[in-house]
């Protein structure tokens, strides 16, 4: 261990130095309590060794401002020529955790510092474990974000973004503009081609939208099925028309590999872009581009739409419109 001595007295931390680095731990004196704090700081000790009387600040001080200044638990012994019942409990109180009297035995110093070298093993064990679980737990945390086909952002995600997108959009009075994207003929594209190629589809796709977004904000979402959804705060509607014919662009580009060779899909889009008023409701945004996506699938696919502006008015959560 490195532990650090802090005595006013050269006979005591030469004895200790002495016994010390016979048991083969690295030692570090300090002549007052000032030069301890400072010492503390640059040795970064495991155990530190503190006589209680020394001129300047005492022992009870420095071991005070040693427990302020550090977040890590360094074992403190005090090694006092005093032994009363109180000149123990300050010192525990002042943050010790063991008291030897002097003359100190060093059989028992010996014993003393095996059991603290003890408990501070089991300590940094239980810092590395709980290391270990915060790390596991954020991964964690960042999976159940994630939709397991198609690595990007899940109905979960989507969910917790729509509502914090439509409330601080609503605060700051600026459009959000979400768009739904529904593959097109999907079943037919399974039937033909197997549901192995249809699931690999929907990986292509997916990942072909969530690359075609540039600002940090943007969000692509699987939706459910073979519809995704892309959430675009403060984007005015011909951003988010622009957006939504690029995304469209992008699919139809693609060459999805399929046993029957590379075959193009197509999606249908519909855009809403609104400043959602208070109390606006997700869900309501999302049945408006709903509507739109009906509207280009009904118009023959492969195509955007956008929600007429009206729609405006059925934002609202039902209980205030
Ligand atoms: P439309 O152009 O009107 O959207 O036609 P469609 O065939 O895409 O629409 P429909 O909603 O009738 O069919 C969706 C199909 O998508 C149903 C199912 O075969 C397929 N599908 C949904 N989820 C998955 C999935 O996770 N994997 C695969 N392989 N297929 C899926
Ligand atoms: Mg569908
Ligand atoms: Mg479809």
């Amino acid at each position: 261990m490195k532990i650090l001595v802090i005595d006013d007295a050269l006979t005591q931390r030469l004895f200790l130095k002495a016994s010390l680095a016979k048991l083969g731990h690295e030692v570090a004196l300090a002549v007052d309590g000032h030069e301890g704090v400072a010492e503390f700081a640059r040795f970064d000790p495991d155990l530190v060794l503190l006589d209680v009387l020394m001129p300047g600040i005492d022992g009870y001080e420095t071991a005070r401002v040693i427990r302020g200044a550090s977040d890590e638990w360094v074992p403190i012994i005090f090694l006092s020529g005093c032994h009363s019942s109180e000149d123990i409990e300050a010192a525990i109180d002042a943050g010790g955790d063991d008291y030897l009297t002097k003359p100190c035995d060093s059989k028992v110093l010996e014993a003393k510092i095996r059991s603290m070298e003890r408990i501070v093993q089991m300590r940094r064990q239980l810092v590395q474990r709980s290391e270990e679980l915060k790390s596991a737990n954020a991964a964690l945390m960042r999976l159940i974000d994630i939709d397991g086909l198609t690595g990007i952002a899940n109905r979960r995600h989507l969910d917790r973004k729509l509502a914090e997108e439509v409330g601080r959009c609503t605060r700051n009075r600026v459009e959000l503009s979400v768009l739904l994207l529904d593959i097109d003929n999907f079943k037919r594209f399974n039937d033909s081609h197997g549901h192995l190629a249809g699931d690999e589809c929907l990986k292509s796709v997916a990942q072909a939208l969530a690359g075609a977004l540039h600002r940090p904000a943007d969000l692509a979402a699987r939706y459910g099925g073979e519809e995704f959804c892309v959430v675009l705060p403060e984007t005015v509607g011909d951003g988010a028309l622009q957006v939504a014919e690029r995304l469209r662009r992008r699919v139809a580009g693609l060459n999805v590999t399929t046993p029957q060779g590379s075959v193009q899909v197509t999606v249908s889009i519909g855009v809403v872009s609104q400043v959602p008023p208070r109390d606006a409701a997700p869900a309501a945004l999302l049945s408006c581009a709903d509507a739109a996506l009906y509207r280009a699938k009904a118009g023959g696919r492969n195509r955007v739409c956008r929600a007429p502006l009206e729609s405006n008015t059925v934002i609202a959560s039902p209980a205030t419109v």
